[in-house]
């Protein structure tokens, strides 16, 4: 029989299902998966279930409610300064994930390349690929996840496309700064393309730090797709509401891609997330202030289990390294042994990489010693977790 899908068949199933189906195997706590175990504020809740008494139920208009584009456009002004025009610069999606695969087939001609950074979000690589794209990677090594003009130099050319960027980003936990960001723009302009930017954590940032989208900088406003998620900035992952801005040039060919993927998000969600998005400055303040202190009890709970833990600056996630514990193994097989034997469940850092790359002798191989922890947990389960820890490997 004819082979199904030539690019979707190089993947196999996803490191979180693995992982998360390991973790319930065994009763594992699972700090594999990034979701919180508890939900955003009741009132954006019952602001839903309002709207599905009080207004229609029928297909809302393809870019969004009006409701909702506007509360992005006055979001983008209050946080960044943004000028979008709700009507020529706001799309609604059905999540980040619809937003980043519309904006790939949107604005990939088949044999445009697209640069990322590695390690990378999971989605990133297989739509590329899928859009017709060619994946040209910037690889950023733990723990200094140093970014380098010359990487990037290497990567970008006048055959790139855009860059698929992520900050803050999963799995490092960077939130890039502005020399960063100034170095990625300066590539953009000199190449002449484009930048897709995943920004979902744009609110879960921590010690101070301050999330710049990339946007904002000089010249790029004519060039860039934000994305936001309400999953992530209301705590309520299963929504899959997500938010665009982009010029009109690009949110003409984000519309359309957009029309025939799901045209358009449940409409007393995006009542709801608009409600969300006009809450006063204290709330997007106490969620980051919220993440970063179950970032410091699984931090120092890890420390004592034996692990070196890096900085984790924002998003739901922190690395560690796992040489000091004395496994003897990668991290694959440590995520497996720790799940079966201590009963937590973490995930390896190497799936964040382009395996396809690494077994074609192109790159080295990709960092084998780091995990990702989940910490957006109740305070208890982050302490039983590393509790396990501490038992398994210091009892
Ligand atoms: N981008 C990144 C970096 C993410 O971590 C996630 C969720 N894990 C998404 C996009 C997807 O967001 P959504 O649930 O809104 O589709």
């Amino acid at each position: 029989m004819k082979q199904v899908n030539t690019v979707l068949d190089q993947f196999g199933t996803t490191i979180f299902t693995t992982m998360s189906a390991l973790a319930l195997e065994h009763n594992a706590i699972n700090l594999g998966q990034g979701f919180p175990d508890q939900d955003g504020p009741d009132f954006i809740k019952d602001a839903a279930c309002d709207a599905i008494r009080q207004q229609p139920n029928q297909y809302p208009p393809m870019a969004g409610t009006t409701h909702l584009r506007q509360a992005v456009g006055d979001h983008n002004k209050r946080f960044y300064g943004l000028d979008s025009d709700w009507q020529t610069g706001v799309l609604v999606t059905s999540g980040a994930t619809e937003a980043i695969a519309g904006a790939l087939l949107g604005l990939i001609n088949p044999g445009d390349e697209v640069v990322v950074i590695e390690p990378v979000f999971d989605c990133y690589i297989p739509m590329i690929l899928r859009a017709g794209g060619i994946v040209r990677t910037v690889r950023l090594i733990p723990p200094h996840w140093t970014l380098s003009r010359q990487a990037l130099e290497e990567a970008f050319s006048e055959r790139t496309k855009l860059i698929l960027l992520n900050s803050p980003q999963n799995p490092a936990a960077r939130v890039y700064n502005a020399d960063e960001l100034a170095l990625i723009a300066e590539m953009v302009l000199r190449y002449d393309t484009y930048a897709v930017c995943d920004e979902v954590y744009e609110h879960i940032v921590f010690d101070e730090l301050e999330h710049i989208p990339l946007m904002s900088l000089p010249g790029m406003a004519e060039r860039c797709v934000r994305i936001g998620s309400a999953g992530k900035t209301f705590s309520m992952t299963g929504w899959k509401v997500g938010y665009i801005n982009a010029p009109p040039k690009l949110h003409d060919a984000l519309c359309k891609a957009h029309q025939f993927l799901t045209f358009t998000t449940p409409p007393m969600l995006q009542h709801a997330v608009a409600e969300g998005l006009r809450l006063d400055d204290d709330y997007f303040r106490q969620l980051s202030l919220t993440q970063q202190k179950k970032r410091d009890i699984l931090t120092t709970g890890l420390r004592r289990a034996g692990f070196d833990v890096l900085n984790s600056q924002g998003t739901y996630f922190l690395c560690a390294d796992i040489r000091p514990t004395g496994f003897d193994g990668d991290d694959v097989a440590f995520c497996q042994h720790i799940t079966r034997h201590a009963g937590v469940t973490a995930l390896p850092l190497s799936a964040f990489y382009d395996l396809r790359e690494a077994a074609s002798d192109k790159k080295p191989p990709p960092p084998s010693h780091f995990i990702r922890f989940c910490f957006c947990k109740k305070d208890a389960v982050l302490e039983e977790a590393y509790e396990k820890l501490i038992d398994y490997f210091k009892p």
